[in-house]
């Protein structure tokens, strides 16, 4: 495959760019070699800079579960554009956003508008810890709420201990309020509970987890999570930047059947504009500035041509006669590679898990279950590198770290899940 033109760019990238991306996982470091330039998507496609053609399972992490450059959205995003880019007063697209979630989600009865799922999650922090009037946070290790100081905590010392900041840059008293418990561990959240009697503010989680690759709550743990924290006075806050939309119509909440306290949601409601936002109960809601004395702003923050997008995006993910039920669809194109790959791997003999809920996915290189970030890291992850880029070559792009979720959008056929499958058990045979 071809790369001269990305090579070149990536080159003069790295002059003016740290690490030549702005964003870390772009640069390929996981797997090696360096990244491609895209410049054109359509569909379940992206091609290169040079005119390769790859079917996309990165979908930009989630956003572009329609598919890339979904007719309604580019002519909702021209329409917003002719009438200007951003007007900083209130414009009547925030309300039907608004509108849109709240009768989506039924555990979120207000919704404030945010550019990222970074700061989404940093105000829904905020706001817990001033609407409960408590300091201390429970975060599961391997789950990732975006780049904000308190969060940025890897585990790694046992459930009981404070966090350690996982960056240079973040001062330890920033952490020292985070604890960190394994994910799909009943015992582990009991004992922080215990130990820390009128402390906790909340719990935030990614109820399906998608940022250490992709595994399940067990039987219980979630609806354990919400009993939990209101036997105690704290909140659940579901991360569901990633799930939100995208597990079901009313997000890894609905699906799962949990109510809880605060969410947090971007990538599909922005329709791949900047877009991020969090909501739940009224009288939380009620603690934000204007109202209340918890404060939270934001310059673009409700900007008409991401809300544009985004309703575009959520629309059109309701279905209708023509495209029928998204979800649906995208249930049976998961299934249909999940059964595909596990095969694969099978008759080539490579031990992996395959993990999937809905549209997203991962396949892990081991053979054993894997439930949390200490199972994941069972993986074999020069096996993954390997597999990576023969997938690569043969035209399918898969997320470059064997720790990140794939997703399927409505755009991916039947025959190039098939495609994909055949690539697949080709490249497994190899390693
Ligand atoms: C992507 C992601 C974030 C951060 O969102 P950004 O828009 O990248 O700031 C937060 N939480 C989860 C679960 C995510 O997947």
């Amino acid at each position: 495959m071809n790369r001269t033109q990305s090579e070149s760019l990536f080159a003069e990238a790295l002059k003016y760019i740290p690490g030549g991306v702005n964003s870390p996982v772009r640069a390929f470091r996981a797997v090696g070699g360096n990244p491609f330039f895209v410049n054109r998507a359509g569909g379940s496609k992206i091609w290169d800079v040079d005119g390769n053609e790859l079917i996309d399972y990165v979908c930009t992490w989630g956003p572009a579960i329609l598919g890339h450059a979904h007719p309604k959205i580019i002519s909702a995003v021209k329409t917003a554009a002719e009438f200007g880019t951003s007007f900083g007063i209130p414009n009547p697209l925030e309300v039907t956003m608004a509108k849109m979630i709240c009768e989506r989600v039924p555990s979120v009865k207000k919704i404030r508008m945010t550019s990222s799922g970074t700061e989404a999650c940093m105000s829904a922090i905020r706001l817990a810890r001033g609407f409960t009037r408590r300091d201390k946070i429970i975060k599961f290790d391997g789950c990732y709420h975006g780049h904000v100081d308190s969060l940025l905590v890897r585990a790694g010392s046992g459930a009981l201990t404070f966090g350690h900041p996982d960056s240079a840059g973040v001062p330890a008293a920033f952490t020292s309020h985070t604890i960190v418990a394994p994910y799909n561990d009943f015992e582990a959240i009991k004992n922080i509970f215990a130990a820390n009697k009128n402390e906790i503010a909340g719990i935030i989680v990614e109820p399906v987890p998608g940022n250490a690759g992709l595994y399940l709550p067990q039987p219980g743990y979630l609806e354990f999570l919400s009993e939990i924290t209101k036997s105690h006075g704290a909140l659940l806050i579901f991360d569901e930047v990633m799930t939100g939309f995208r597990l079901a119509r009313g997000g890894a909440q609905e699906r799962f059947g949990i109510t809880p306290d605060l969410s947090t949601f971007g990538k599909v409601i922005g329709g791949g504009l900047p877009v991020g936002a969090f909501g739940g109960r009224a009288e939380i809601m009620d603690y934000l500035a204007p109202l209340g004395p918890v404060y939270q702003a934001g310059t673009l923050s409700g900007n008409p041509i991401a809300m544009a997008a985004g309703i575009a995006n959520l629309d059109e993910l309701n279905g209708n006669a023509e495209s029928g039920n998204a979800y649906a669809l995208l249930e049976e194109r998961g299934a249909q590679l999940e059964a595909g790959m596990k095969d694969a791997a099978k008759s080539a003999g490579v031990p992996v898990t395959f993990n999937r809920c809905g549209s997203m996915f991962c396949g892990y290189f081991t053979g054993v279950p894997v439930h949390n970030v200490a199972d994941a890291m069972h993986s074999d992850r020069e096996r993954f590198k390997k597999f990576f880029h023969g997938m690569l070559d043969a035209g399918v792009y898969l997320a470059p770290s064997q720790f990140e979720a794939g997703f399927i959008s409505t755009a991916h056929t039947a025959v190039e899940i098939e495609q994909t499958v055949r690539v697949a058990a080709r490249v497994l045979r190899t390693l």
